[in-house]
């Protein structure tokens, strides 16, 4: 049976970037070896990097003055990272679920930590709003989607200090005006590549304002010096990605992939706003496109497991809510197909006729 890939991350990829990942595993490049044998170094592998690196800066739009560089450690690293280099004094953080509060617990580790607004009252169903940053932070931290919450940012804000997002969930799943950050970070593994590769676009002149001593493998600058190849680079995660980006490419771009990621996500919406049986969790104005948040109706709580085996019993993958909001979430990520999410629909239209 066809298999429906809602996962959170690592999630689903798109069927060429697997075809040709598995073959270059098998034999890159046309040389009789794996992509996972040969030497970054070699001239192959180099042009692979090279344009990975580019055409991550031309689908984003990404402004002179921006870097690119591919990092290991995860989205989790940078938690440190930011801060380690960016952060003198004080920073200011939104706090809107899990990721965004881990981050700010590494920034204590440096200094003074504002949190302008929290959502944790509400389970973190909704984006603060209204809230003011202080002058003089160094930056202000937000996530732009909350993949566990299944919240998003819809717009690029305007910020009085240097604005820093992680956009691990939902990077490339919409045109972003890049100069109203300071910088964008994110794991690679919901939108882009398999684990093991972290992307960080950065302005370089906020770089080396800090008076601590940064550690080699620590310092952004090291990085963008030596292309993201200051030691050997996650190969792997990398040609995975330069297949994203080429297939994003191939779409439209990533205007392309907003268009289809509203469609996909209108159709989930309205129809749990439609079914008796279920409703959202994530406050109406601040729903996410990437991460579909819902739950059965009071009346119909005691039924979340028999729709969880029926929707797996119609190939439905990956449906199950996180722990800390329960009921079910359906991750729509870039290369899920329109077709998975109608199925998703035909399934909870087909449980009501049965159940309600
Ligand atoms: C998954 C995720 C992370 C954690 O990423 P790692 O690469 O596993 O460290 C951080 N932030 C957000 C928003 C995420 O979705």
């Amino acid at each position: 049976m066809k298999k429906h890939n809602f996962t959170a991350g690592p999630c689903i990829l798109a069927p060429s970037v697997i075809e040709n990942l598995s073959n270059a595993v098998k034999d890159f490049d046309g040389q009789g070896l794996s992509l996972v044998e040969v030497s970054h170094r070699e001239k192959a592998y180099e042009a692979v990097h090279m344009e990975a690196l580019s055409l991550f800066k031309e689908l984003l739009n990404i402004p002179d003055g921006y870097k690119v560089v591919f990092l290991g450690g995860g989205a989790s690293l940078q938690f440190c990272m930011i801060p380690f280099n960016l952060m003198n004094k004080k920073s200011a953080y939104l706090e809107t679920g899990v990721w965004a509060s881990k981050a700010l617990k590494e920034a204590k580790l440096f200094g003074e930590v504002v949190t302008v607004a929290s959502s944790a009252d509400k389970n973190f169903s909704y984006y603060p709003k209204g809230y003011s940053i202080p002058k003089d932070a160094d930056y202000f931290h937000i996530t732009t989607n909350n993949t566990i919450y299944g919240t998003e940012i819809h717009e690029d804000m305007d910020c009085p200090v240097t604005l820093i997002a992680d956009m691990s969930s939902d990077i490339f799943s919409r045109p972003v005006d890049v100069k109203k950050y300071g910088m964008i970070y994110g794991g690679a593994q919901k939108n882009l590549a398999p684990a093991g590769v972290t992307f960080v676009v950065v302005r370089e002149d906020l770089l080396g304002k800090v008076d601590r001593k940064i550690p080699t493998m620590l310092d952004y600058r090291t990085h963008i010096k030596e292309d993201s190849m200051f030691n050997t680079p996650p190969v792997f995660a990398i040609y995975a990605m330069r297949e994203t980006l080429r297939w994003v490419k191939s779409i439209g771009g990533v205007a392309k992939m907003f268009e289809m990621n509203k469609a996909k996500a209108n159709l989930l919406y309205n129809e749990i706003d439609r079914n008796t049986m279920f409703q959202g969790t994530a406050a109406k104005e601040d729903r996410s496109l990437m991460n579909v948040c819902f739950v059965m109706t009071d009346k119909f709580k005691e039924k979340e497991a028999d729709f969880m085996t029926f929707a797996k019993e119609n190939g439905m993958v990956g449906i199950k809510g996180h722990r800390s909001v329960g009921g079910f979430r359906a991750s729509l990520y870039n290369a899920l197909p329109i077709e998975s999410v109608q199925a998703l629909v035909d399934c909870m239209k087909e449980f009501e006729k049965k159940n309600a």
